[in-house]
């Protein structure tokens, strides 16, 4: 249930009712909006517990969420989240555009690509160092080094990292070099490294599982948001259909879906999502117009050498085009990029 405080509520009025809802044997989550501060009061709830807490003064009312996932709901927070690493922001009006390679695969591959993404107006660089890969032996990543490489081109773009982590054991390491957190689509529902991610306070990107429903989706954020974080960012990125021309089928109808079931800030990467280079620059110019929060990109120096992923890479004059048509579908939408 929300226990929705008053506008005139104070900040010690709400960590009295969070005591109180958590003697109640319920476990609260703050959500501070512009107009009001909710208290989502997650857990079975014991007779009376509604009339209790309503009875005191600084409570407006007192409601029950409907949606299986809680914190990530509309019904708990009306408002939009923002999201923010460094420079990189999404939600709230602010579309965030994440680019660079599948993989890092040397310094001066990362180097260039980093360069290229933040002169287009990148605020993010992408990168796997830890790679999930369908066959044991595809190239899975330079690993720590990879990380580090990261870092050192963040330290001449200013660029902020997004990278993926792949086990809980890597949640640390990962954390050391990285800004944002990218659960990749085949670790959706790994519930314990979702948990891990959630006790750190590093914003989190989600990858939408190729088979999962968006009710599974969403409780899977309810996963990360539960451990008390609530930087999560959602990214649709293609699910697996009957169709073979695309790698995968990309679904643009989730994002404004989720825009009505939650307030957290939906990407969309395109480049998994259709698997084909030259589909890329309409299917971003399309995810601008559905209202997206951001866009994952992968774009490579050489995409014919790429380790991984090369048929969906786009070069980084291709990524300069999708970057002024997006500016244009945005503009033209009263938004900016
Ligand atoms: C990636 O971003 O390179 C990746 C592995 O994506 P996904 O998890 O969506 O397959
Ligand atoms: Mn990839």
């Amino acid at each position: 249930m929300i226990v929705v405080m008053k506008r005139s509520a104070t900040k010690d009025m709400v960590q009295q009712m969070v005591k109180r809802v958590e003697s109640m044997g319920l476990k609260a989550h703050v959500l501070v909006g512009t107009e009001r501060t909710v208290i989502a009061a997650i857990g079975t709830k014991r007779d009376g517990a509604v009339e209790v807490l309503s009875s005191y003064e600084e409570v407006e009312k007192v409601v029950p969420i409907l949606a299986p996932y809680k914190v990530a709901s509309r019904e708990a927070k009306p408002e939009p989240t923002m999201v923010r690493a460094r420079d990189l922001m999404f939600g709230c009006g602010s579309i965030g555009i994440v680019a660079g390679p599948c993989s890092v695969e040397s310094e001066e591959q990362i180097m260039q690509a980093a360069q290229a993404v933040k002169e287009c107006g990148a605020k993010g660089l992408r990168g796997g160092a830890f790679k999930p890969r369908t066959s044991p032996y595809s190239f899975q990543g330079m690993k720590e080094e990879g990380l580090k490489l990261l870092a050192a081109a963040r330290e001449v773009t200013g660029l902020a990292v997004v990278t993926e982590v792949m086990t809980p054991q890597h949640v640390d390491l990962v954390c050391q070099y990285a800004d944002v957190l990218q659960i990749g689509a085949r670790n959706m529902q790994n519930y314990h490294l979702l948990q891990a991610v959630g006790e750190t306070k590093k914003p989190v990107l989600l990858k939408r599982g190729p088979a999962a429903t968006i009710d599974e989706f969403l409780l899977a954020a309810e996963y990360v948001l539960d451990q008390g974080n609530s930087q999560v960012v959602l990214c649709e990125r293609g699910i697996r259909t009957f169709e073979t021309h695309t790698r995968f089928t990309l679904p643009l109808a989730t994002v404004p879906y989720l825009h009505e079931r939650t307030h957290l800030p939906v990407v969309v990467d395109p480049s998994h999502g259709t698997g084909v280079a030259s589909l890329i620059p309409s299917m971003a110019a399309a995810s601008i117009a559905v209202g997206c929060d951001g866009l994952l990109i992968e774009v490579h120096p050489d995409p014919h050498a790429a380790l991984s992923d090369g048929d969906q890479s786009i070069t980084p004059a291709t990524f300069a085009k999708i970057m002024e048509e997006c500016r244009k579908v945005a503009t033209a939408l009263g938004r900016t990029l």
